[in-house]
């Protein structure tokens, strides 16, 4: 018998890179739009850039037709700049795991919580704000975790043991 896990902390899906998110899932999941996370994500902590596979994601889920925003505690100038790159808009300063963040770029967008799925590499930030809405979350592995800062590497050790008790609760069926 898994341990007993809030719904708060439980992604719909995980998937090692963004570049696997599927259409196929996203159709699946029902959405209408991506709100993405920038840092660990679509590139390396704080990194200006995103490479050429990860941008071409984005595009492919912007001609499928889905709306694409990033979600990003990061401040507004770089956030600002690689969703000029992109062609999407942006929310930065997004506080997750608090919600603001993802209820404004809902409210950019103009669709409600289920109607988007966020992703992100942060359980207790990308999936916890996700949820507090009433979205859907799709975890991915993080890029580089090692380049992040002291209160993110802090959350690690409990994401790893919550995702530990996921998979042993998922093998059991
Ligand atoms: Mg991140």
């Amino acid at each position: 018998m898994g341990c007993w896990l809030p719904r708060l902390v439980v992604p719909d899906l995980r998937v090692e890179r963004i570049e696997e998110f599927t259409e196929a899932q996203l159709q699946a999941l029902g959405v209408r739009a991506v709100l993405v996370d920038v840092d660990c994500t679509l590139c390396r902590y704080q990194q200006e850039g995103i490479s050429e596979e990860k941008s071409e994601w984005v595009r492919k889920i912007l001609q499928g037709g889905w709306q694409v925003c990033l979600v990003s505690n990061g401040r507004s100038g770089r956030i600002g700049r690689l969703a000029q790159q992109l062609g999407v808009p942006f929310v930065a300063g997004a506080l997750k795991p608090f919600s603001f963040g993802c209820r404004r770029a809902l409210r950019k967008l103009g669709l409600a919580p289920p109607e988007a799925v966020m992703v992100g590499d942060q359980l207790f930030a990308d999936v916890v704000a996700a949820r507090w809405v009433g979205m859907k979350s799709v975890l991915v592995r993080p890029i580089h975790p090692e380049d992040e800062p002291w209160f993110t590497r802090m959350k690690r050790p409990l994401e790893r043991w919550v995702l530990r008790q996921l998979e042993k609760r998922n093998s059991q069926g």
